[in-house]
């Protein structure tokens, strides 16, 4: 399934300071022709630690947190979720926030290198102990156990599914995860906005100020390639499927999910275009 990266590794090298983080996990691979590198396997070589490093030093915690306010706890507590699993644990910002809210948390990814970190930011941001499980969602329950109140897949990570068949795979993991009630929270970037709006308008998106910004490079219907840069003037990339918002909720409905709220930039009501993020709410029964 690494077919694009096998052939052409360790040609692509435009990160700046290759040696700051002490592995040698810390350029990004997508070879000569980085516009056809589309398949779902890919996303454990384009989390390096440079980029998750650089990443968190930036985005303070403790600013995510107040802009995301209470919403996905508050989602969570209405429907008296105890017990959720993190499918998308990344370096563990929600991971750590559910359990200091008191939710049962398992936390999972499908990149060790997330995992360790994530493991890391648990015991640094509160002494927190993060149960943590490596797991890809295709194979969910394979290797994670149990059963779920809630099931969180958050930061735009869904769109790293680059086939039909991966999404609907995942989504009927997830599904047989929860409990016979149980709810889904799983967000994605806007695309329809990028695709509608075509190239011209594509927009410069900047977290933690003007700190790291994100600049879609290319989009079509099967690909949004997103290049980050730092304060630093390293550059880095992610290849992302563009999720197109009614077709997320299309798959979610026919997995077996009854009712799918999607909430814009976590408003009820909003313009379609405008919302950076969409969060959709799905429930089991
Ligand atoms: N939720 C975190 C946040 O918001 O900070 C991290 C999100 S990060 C953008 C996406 C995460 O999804 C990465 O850690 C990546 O390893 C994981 N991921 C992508 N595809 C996956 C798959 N098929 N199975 C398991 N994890 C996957």
């Amino acid at each position: 399934a690494r077919e694009n990266s096998a052939a052409v590794r360790g040609t692509d090298s435009v990160n700046a300071d290759p040696e700051s983080s002490g592995t040698s996990d810390v350029h990004q691979d997508f070879g000569e022709n980085p516009l056809e590198v589309r398949t779902t396997d890919h996303y454990t070589e384009e989390y390096v630690t440079g980029f998750v490093d650089k990443w968190d030093d930036l985005i303070d915690w403790k600013k995510r947190a107040e802009s995301e306010g209470n919403f996905f706890v508050d989602q969570l507590k209405e429907r008296g979720v105890r017990k959720v699993l993190d499918v998308a644990t990344g370096t563990g910002f929600h991971s750590v926030r559910l359990i200091e809210e008191g939710f049962e948390t398992v936390s999972a990814d499908g990149s060790p290198e997330m995992l360790a970190k994530a493991f890391e930011n648990g015991v640094k941001h509160g002494g927190h102990i993060l149960r943590v499980v490596n797991a890809d969602w295709r194979w969910l329950n394979r290797d994670v156990h149990g059963e779920y109140d809630a099931i969180v897949c958050l930061g735009n990570s869904f769109t790293h599914l680059f086939s039909e068949r991966d999404r609907r795979k995942a989504l009927a993991e997830f599904y047989a995860m929860l409990k016979h009630d149980g709810v889904l929270i799983l967000d994605q970037r806007n695309y329809d906005a990028i695709l509608d709006e075509g190239f011209s308008s594509k927009h410069t998106y900047y977290y933690a100020g003007d700190d790291v910004s994100a600049v879609p490079e290319h989009v079509d219907d099967g690909l949004a390639r997103f290049k980050y840069t730092f304060p630093d003037g390293s550059e880095y990339y992610l290849n992302m499927y563009p999720l197109r918002k009614n077709y997320v909720r299309r798959l979610m409905r026919e997995v077996g999910f009854q009712r799918i709220e999607t909430y814009g930039d976590f408003q009820e009501t909003y313009k379609e275009n405008e919302p950076d993020f969409f969060i959709h709410v799905a429930e089991k029964r």
